[in-house]
């Protein structure tokens, strides 16, 4: 595959993304789906699915896990409702992500991600070696599956994020890294995370953003990419310096407002591509 393949975040029945169909008109080659809702994870969606990608030539880089109840509307509520943190729907969450890993081998795609929730930052506190043992216990499950798993950056700074996934102990943890999401949460400043995670970067989300007056306790606000305070150029950059040369997937998380969200892709692509001719 060619080295910084422009992709973008679809859905099918759930989650935030575009359409395929908008990937297909966009000329996109690669994108990340989100998992379809449970009862629809079948090998029939997967067939469907598949002939549509081989239509259009596309190729599914990552699946992404999702749940009912999720949340983004403020930090409090990410805390309370996202990912495999929250006690209350842990175990049927992790059931979930399982059956998700399942249905991505069905789409023959090698890699499942998720936001895992807020991860506590102090290790003595018992819900870290709680959250250690789910993502283990998923990691070795995806494992079975021939995949790699991805975390979502954004809940922890960089520092904490390795610390983490070092004390897994698993040789299939990554990270999926999302530049808007260390500015909306406040977890510190993206090219520097870029450098700190280096080669645990498997895959990227490029998405923009600007910073909250109070980081960490309001969110940032999401923008068009390029209109952030990310710096797709100095992005771009210190990906190259890591040696990341995997997939650029769009994210644009409007899809209440589609024709806007696909006009801002569109938009996005042409930044891309420009950056892409002037670095590589
Ligand atoms: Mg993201």
């Amino acid at each position: 595959m060619a080295d910084w393949n422009i992709g973008v975040f679809t859905s099918v029945d759930a989650g935030l993304g575009v359409d395929l169909e908008v990937a297909h008109e966009l000329g996109i080659p690669t994108i990340q789906i989100h998992a379809p809702h449970q009862g629809n994870r079948t090998q029939e969606t997967a067939d469907e699915i598949l002939s549509r990608l081989a239509k259009y030539d596309i190729s599914v880089t990552a699946v992404f896990g999702g749940f009912e109840g999720e949340s983004y509307a403020d930090i409090p509520t990410v805390v309370k409702t996202v990912g495999l943190m929250p006690i209350e729907t842990r175990d049927a969450r992790l059931t979930e992500m399982k059956e998700i890993s399942d249905f991505a081998k069905m789409i023959g795609c090698p890699v499942i991600a998720l936001h895992l929730g807020f991860v506590p930052h102090d290790k003595q506190d018992p819900g870290y070696a709680e959250i250690l043992s789910v993502t283990k216990e998923l990691c070795d499950y995806a494992q079975n599956n021939g995949q790699a798993l991805h975390l979502e950056t954004g809940q922890e700074t960089a520092p904490a994020l390795l610390d983490f996934i070092a004390d897994t102990q698993r040789d299939n943890l990554f990270v999926n890294f999302d530049p808007a999401n260390m500015i909306l949460y406040g977890a510190g400043d993206p090219i520097e995370a870029v450098n700190l995670l280096g080669d645990k970067i498997r895959s990227v989300h490029c998405k923009d953003a600007k910073w909250a007056a109070n980081p960490g306790e309001e969110w940032g606000e999401e923008t068009m990419l390029g209109d952030g305070e990310v710096g797709m150029d100095q992005y771009l950059l210190a990906l190259q310096s890591i040696g990341y040369r995997g997939p650029l997937t769009i994210e644009r998380e409007i899809p209440q407002e589609p024709t806007r969200q696909k006009e801002e892709i569109g938009h996005a692509v042409t930044l891309l591509n420009r950056l892409k001719n002037e670095i590589l």
